[in-house]
C-alpha cells in the first residue's frame, strides 16, 4: 500500500466529470487500498478518485473516523458508480475539502440522501445518510462530476475565496 499525494485545486484532473468503473480488478483493488491508507494518513472522513488523479466513478469514506477507540471504528466504504437517487430536506452547514486545505465555508446542501452504487466486491449498496452523512455523500459525489464546493457558492463567496487564494499564492511565491 501507498499514500499517495491529495491533489489540490486548480489541478485539471479535479475540474474534469470522471468515467464509470466497468471492471473492478486487481489494478482497481490496489488503488482502492491505495486510497483508504491515503484516507487514513491525512485524515478525513472521505476522499474521491479524482483527488488521487484517477479520473473514475469511485470514493471511500468512513464516519467512524473520529472515534478514539480504533475499535469502535467501522472500517473504510469504498462506492463504485455511485448515484444519488433521492434527496430531501436543506441543511446549511460549514465544509472544508482535502483538495481546498485550509478553507471551510458554509455550503447549502440536501438534509437526507438516498445513495446507490456497487462495493468492490461487486455488490449492490443503497445507504440513506442525514446531515452530516448527506453532505458527505454530495460533496464526492461533486468530486466525481468535476464539481468543487466553490462551485456552488455565491458570486460574492466566490470572489472572495479567489481573492483569498491570490494573495496565499502570492505568499507562497508560486503565482
Ligand atoms: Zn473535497
Amino acid at each position: 500500500m501507498a499514500i499517495m499525494e491529495i491533489l489540490k485545486y486548480p489541478e485539471p484532473v479535479l475540474l474534469c466529470k470522471a468515467g464509470m468503473v466497468h471492471q473492478i480488478d486487481g489494478a482497481l483493488q490496489k488503488r482502492i487500498d491505495d486510497m483508504i491508507e491515503t484516507l487514513y494518513a491525512v485524515p478525513g472522513l472521505g476522499l474521491a478518485a479524482p483527488q488521487v488523479g484517477d479520473s473514475i466513478r469511485l470514493f471511500i469514506y468512513d464516519m467512524s473516523l473520529h472515534e478514539k477507540e480504533v475499535k469502535a471504528r467501522k472500517g473504510p466504504l469504498v462506492v463504485i458508480n455511485p448515484e444519488i437517487v433521492a434527496m430531501e430536506g436543506e441543511d446549511l452547514s460549514e465544509e472544508g475539502c482535502l483538495s481546498i486545505p485550509g478553507y471551510q465555508e458554509i455550503v447549502k446542501r440536501a438534509y437526507r440522501v438516498q445513495l446507490q452504487g456497487i462495493d468492490r466486491e461487486g455488490k449492490e449498496i443503497r445507504v440513506i445518510g442525514e446531515g452530516l452523512l448527506a453532505r458527505l455523500f454530495q460533496h464526492e459525489i461533486d468530486h466525481i462530476n468535476g464539481v468543487l464546493m466553490i462551485d456552488r457558492f455565491s458570486s460574492l463567496k466566490k470572489d472572495i475565496f479567489f481573492r483569498k487564494l491570490k494573495k496565499k499564492a502570492k505568499q507562497d511565491g508560486s503565482f
